[in-house]
């Protein structure tokens, strides 16, 4: 059994990780639109990143920045074209650490 002192948090273990952030070429980019869709804007709820946020005029902006790559915008969006979704150049994007 384990005590609450050693019981680690999702968040706890997701902060292990790294990211290297390739600056100026985010590999997620929202198509621009006036008002979102509705999947565009269940993004700023699933996204486990928390990447997509609302802007003062509505509408869903992407930080790729911490993107976990786990594809769940991709399949929301990914066929509507309200996203561009490809994976980070080599050697940058996150960095997981198990265990
Ligand atoms: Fe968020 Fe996953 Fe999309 Fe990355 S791939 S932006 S973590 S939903």
């Amino acid at each position: 059994m384990t005590s609450a002192a050693t019981k680690s948090r999702v968040e706890d273990k997701l902060y292990q990780n790294r990211y290297l952030v390739d600056s100026g070429r985010p590999h997620i980019k929202v198509r621009p639109h006036q008002k979102p869709s509705a999947n565009l804007l269940a993004l700023t709820h699933v996204c486990p990143a928390k990447c997509y946020e609302l802007n003062d005029k509505g509408q869903v902006e992407i930080t790729a920045d911490g993107c976990m790559e786990c594809g769940t915008c991709q399949i929301l969006c990914g066929t509507t074209g309200e996203i561009e979704w490809n994976y980070p150049r080599g050697g940058f994007g996150i960095l997981f650490k198990f265990g």
